[in-house]
């Protein structure tokens, strides 16, 4: 019975329908009155977690950074999703909740409560907090004061891993010098001077985000995103202009096509490069043959992905792939930032259709990159910068549209209301969709569609940031390390250590350095030691993940007749000495009675791992 519904579930969940599939019933869900369904997915979750490949030396690090993606973002992104896919959409995991390991990232900054996307950039790409609107400064400097900015640079993960001899390379559906891509590299009093033109005069001083971008951090090989009229000189023709767009509000006013300045830096230094435009540009560029790649896809943001003009942008998870092949081809590995930057701004709008198609786009993002690259050698870390205050309201029945009213047992939820009018099961706490009293009645109201701007409790003509914690998701090399609750400046610290960049770099202090080789074994130097365990090992050979080391094992006996092991790392020479105190847990504990009986092993590993055999 339990494998029949595990085929109907699997059946349901690769349905390739991204539209509307026809509704689940009760009847499609009478599993889940099994309490061996609970108990089986409990199970798994528990085994998969048990395998979960956590130590090891992350060569690539892959941070996916959805802007403004709160936890309650995420939950109504998956139910969106999940009803897309022709669910009632609660159980449906993105693929980010797939990842091992889970942990909180506190984001309040130096002076604010609730952070937005520059000091909260610096805190998880620099490594720490600052003030409010800054980036790439520290809280000795003042925002918006370009004299008090001198000498207060801090150095940030792009540069860790330049130095260590990777590439770098930055994605982003907003502005690629907006403020989560410019924390990377930027360094400024004052986020919103992305172009000169928005500098005033006395601070003309500092230089503006986009001429810092392309003059002072060439060695970034790939940059995709929004942005365009920040980088054209006023004058110069867009290739592509929006009639709607002031290009003259935006254009650059010193006469710098920033543009024209990279593409000659590429071809004095003997690199192939190219510079695209468009989707179709885009698609041409073969990453095989490409060391640098720019694409400015829009003079402003890129396209919201509900709206996206599919001819012109590529989605995010195609740029994520792009800039993976291309970086990839580095034998010393690649830091690489994609920002889902447009869920932040939906948010705002109090649109939440729009924000959670923004949320599906990157899970399909993290998706490819889980498949192009392996968990044995890439860190992939997702979290957001900040929340929002998105709410989940009310006690909709199962599988009720996410962006709709509530409705519970078929009838519209209106008991609940003092004043008798139904309400959305998303609500936000302040923003554009707050109505006057009377509240509006949505009686008749479809609620939704792409740009329907939701209910808020306080008028505001942009929704606020939320100050709660968000979540950081993460999978491969030393994940284990995001579990917790950690200030969100530690982020950037555990993937320095993971892949031995920055303060974790070799010459500094101990990072990840024992890398898991694919045929890791354990021997006995106790000859019987060595033949009960191959006896055990045939009767439930598995994996097991022990807190301190990986061993593909023979699994390890019930008794204390085992005095010490000794972990090979083959094929590598090296060997590690490990004393087996006791016993071990036993990964599949379905498999025989042998398993079955609780081991438990106590592995001593030394401070610092012996190199020689004992
Ligand atoms: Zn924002």
């Amino acid at each position: 019975m339990a494998l029949l519904l595990a085929v109907v579930m699997y059946v349901w969940l690769v349905l390739p329908s991204l539209h509307a599939a026809s509704a689940p019933t009760a009847d499609n869900y009478a599993h889940e009155k099994d309490p061996n369904f609970w108990y089986d997915l409990a199970e798994k979750e528990l085994q998969a977690t048990l395998r979960a490949k956590q130590q090891g030396v992350a060569k690539n690090v892959i941070m996916f950074l959805g802007d403004g993606m709160g936890v309650s973002t995420v939950t109504g992104g998956r139910i969106w999703a999940g009803q897309r896919l022709g669910l009632y959409g609660e159980e449906h995991l993105l693929s980010w909740d797939k990842f091992p390991f889970v942990g909180l990232s506190k984001t309040y900054n130096v002076d604010r409560q609730t952070t937005d996307s520059a000091a909260s950039g610096t805190a998880f790409l620099c490594g720490i907090k600052t003030r409010q609107g800054m980036l790439g400064l520290n809280a000795h400097a003042m925002r918006g004061n370009c004299s008090k900015a001198d000498g207060n640079e801090v150095e940030c993960i792009l540069n860790w891993a330049l130095t260590a001899g990777k590439s770098v390379g930055l994605v982003s559906t907003a502005r690629i010098t907006h403020a989560t891509p410019a924390a990377a590299y930027a360094k400024t009093p004052e986020r919103n001077w992305e172009t000169d033109r928005d500098i005033p005069e006395s601070e003309k001083k500092c230089k503006d985000v986009a001429y810092q971008l392309i003059m002072q951090n060439p060695r970034i090989q790939v940059l995709l995103g929004g942005g365009r009229s920040f980088f054209l000189p006023e004058g110069v023709a867009d290739p592509d202009p929006d009639p709607s767009f002031a290009i003259d509000d935006a254009s650059r006013t010193d006469g710098l096509n920033l543009v024209e300045e990279w593409k000659k830096e590429k071809r004095n230094n003997g690199f192939t490069h190219s510079y695209v435009y468009n989707r179709d540009g885009f698609d041409r560029v073969n990453p095989d043959e490409t060391d640098y790649l720019l694409g400015l896809f829009n003079q402003e943001h890129m396209q919201y992905e509900a709206e996206r003009n599919k001819t012109k942008e590529p989605p995010i998870a195609d740029m994520a792939a792009k800039a993976i092949r291309i970086l990839r081809r580095n034998p010393n590995g690649y830091f690489l930032l994609v920002e889902g930057g447009r869920i932040d701004h939906a948010n705002h709008k109090n649109h939440a259709t729009k924000a959670f198609a923004e949320v599906e786009a990157m899970d399909r993002a993290v998706q490819v990159a889980k498949e192009l690259t392996s968990d044995r050698d890439t860190l992939i870390v997702v979290t957001a910068d900040h929340s929002h205050v998105l709410g989940i309201a009310g006690y909709a029945s199962r599988g009720n549209p996410i962006t709709g009213l509530s409705v519970v047992d078929g009838e519209i939820e209106i008991e609940r209301t003092d004043d008798n009018k139904p309400y959305t099961t998303i609500v936000y706490g302040n923003g554009p969709g707050w109505t006057a009293d009377p509240r509006r009645n949505l009686t008749k109201v479809d609620t939704t569609v792409v740009a329907y701007t939701m209910d808020a409790a306080v008028p505001m003509s942009s929704e606020t940031h939320g100050g709660e914690d968000v979540a950081i998701y993460a999978t491969g090399p030393q994940s284990f390390l995001f579990t917790g609750t950690h200030e969100q400046n530690y982020i950037p610290f555990v993937m320095a250590y993971a892949s031995c960049i920055g303060p974790y770099a070799k010459e500094k202090l101990a990072c990840a350095k024992y890398e898991i080789k694919e045929k890791t074994r354990v021997a006995f130097n106790d000859p019987d030691a060595a033949s009960l365990a191959r006896r055990i090992g045939s009767a439930c050979s598995s994996n097991i993940v022990l807190p301190s080391v990986e061993i593909l094992v023979v699994p390890i006996a019930v008794t204390l007749v085992l005095p010490s092991v000794e972990v090979f790392m083959a094929p590598a020479a090296e060997v590690w000495t490990i004393n087996l105190k006791t016993l071990a847990a036993c990964g599949q504990s379905k498999r025989s009675e042998i398993c079955r009986s609780p081991f438990v092993v106590s592995l001593n590993l030394p401070q610092k791992l012996s190199p020689s055999l004992r």
